[in-house]
């Protein structure tokens, strides 16, 4: 069999201007890409239409170019390819582990108030938000399907319980070669249930990022994830529904992250650091390449 090359990808959402961070994320990919005779494939994770605009968009191939980065066309653009989610979420179904889920994200903060304010702890996913309280996993299937044809808007949610217990005793890792939040790195063990019934697709936004992301890296034949630490945890995820749908696996490479002066991670409200206005303000891509590091 001939020897493959590499595949590594760059994965924004359009949801607006790229910053120092993003640059560090595609300029490693690239780089890496290239240094062992591999792939460099763009990916435009605009799932989410509310947020992501075409403007954005064309606003990412400006400063990847700017930034003297090449990517094989064609861009895949998540938003057309639903069909392809659909039918992972279908599979999913067909092995019994995800359940429409109704309660609003109001009534998911005041459930886990009223259970807090009870002295309960309410637990966390590894961003902060709490867990789902809902129930509707325990229904029998009569009552789903009501939910679902009843009108009101639902979310597919994963039953993390049942989706580990699929797996049987069988351990779940990934191999890592860049550092995690405490500088793991090697074979990582994988703590799905840490992010309980995780979203997988609503009735505003046809697929979730975890769902969308494994799909794609998938389909494209991504061998190299190399992303920023922040999404570190999101891979136990990632890792449990590879497996469910029977997807390769790839390696992983968590970098760091750039903060601002602040402290915190940069966000893209944050004209400042943004590729767009250092290049207004007359830097060169060298420039913002020894910034980075
Ligand atoms: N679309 C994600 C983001 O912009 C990145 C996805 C990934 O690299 O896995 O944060």
């Amino acid at each position: 069999m001939p020897d493959t090359p590499p595949v590594f990808r760059f994965a924004p959402s359009p949801n607006g201007l790229l910053h120092l961070g993003h640059a560090l994320s595609a300029v490693l990919n690239h780089d890496m890409a290239k240094a062992a005779n591999g792939r460099f494939l763009l990916r435009i994770e605009d799932i989410d239409q509310t947020r992501c605009r075409p403007e954005f968009e064309a606003a990412i191939f400006e400063d990847l170019a700017w930034l003297g980065l090449d990517w094989e066309r064609p861009v895949r653009r998540q938003s057309e390819h639903l069909d392809a989610y659909a039918s992972a979420l279908q599979r999913l179904d067909m092995l019994g582990v995800i359940y429409p889920s109704v309660m609003t994200r109001g009534e998911i903060k005041a459930a886990v108030a009223d259970a807090e304010a009870g002295g309960q702890t309410w637990p966390r996913d590894p961003d902060g938000s709490p867990l789902y309280p809902g129930r509707e996993r325990e229904l029998p299937q009569t009552e789903r399907a009501a939910l679902t044809a009843g009108g009101k808007a639902y979310a597919w949610r994963l039953d993390m319980e049942k989706a580990i217990a699929l797996l049987g005793k069988d351990h779940l890792s990934w191999a890592e070669s860049g550092h995690g939040p405490e500088d793991e790195t090697g074979t990582i063990i994988a703590d799905p249930a840490a992010w309980g019934d995780v979203i997988l697709s609503r009735s505003d936004a046809p697929s979730s990022y975890h769902l969308s992301v494994v799909v794609d890296d998938a389909l494209q034949g991504i061998t190299h994830v190399v992303r920023g630490r922040d999404l570190y945890h999101a891979t136990s995820v990632h890792r449990l529904l590879q497996r469910l749908l029977d997807l390769p696996e790839p390696l992983y490479h968590h970098h760091r992250l750039i903060l601002g002066p602040d402290g915190r991670k940069l966000s893209k409200s944050n004209q400042d650091t943004g590729i767009a206005a250092f290049r207004a303000a007359g830097r060169t891509a060298e420039e913002i390449r020894a910034l980075i590091g």
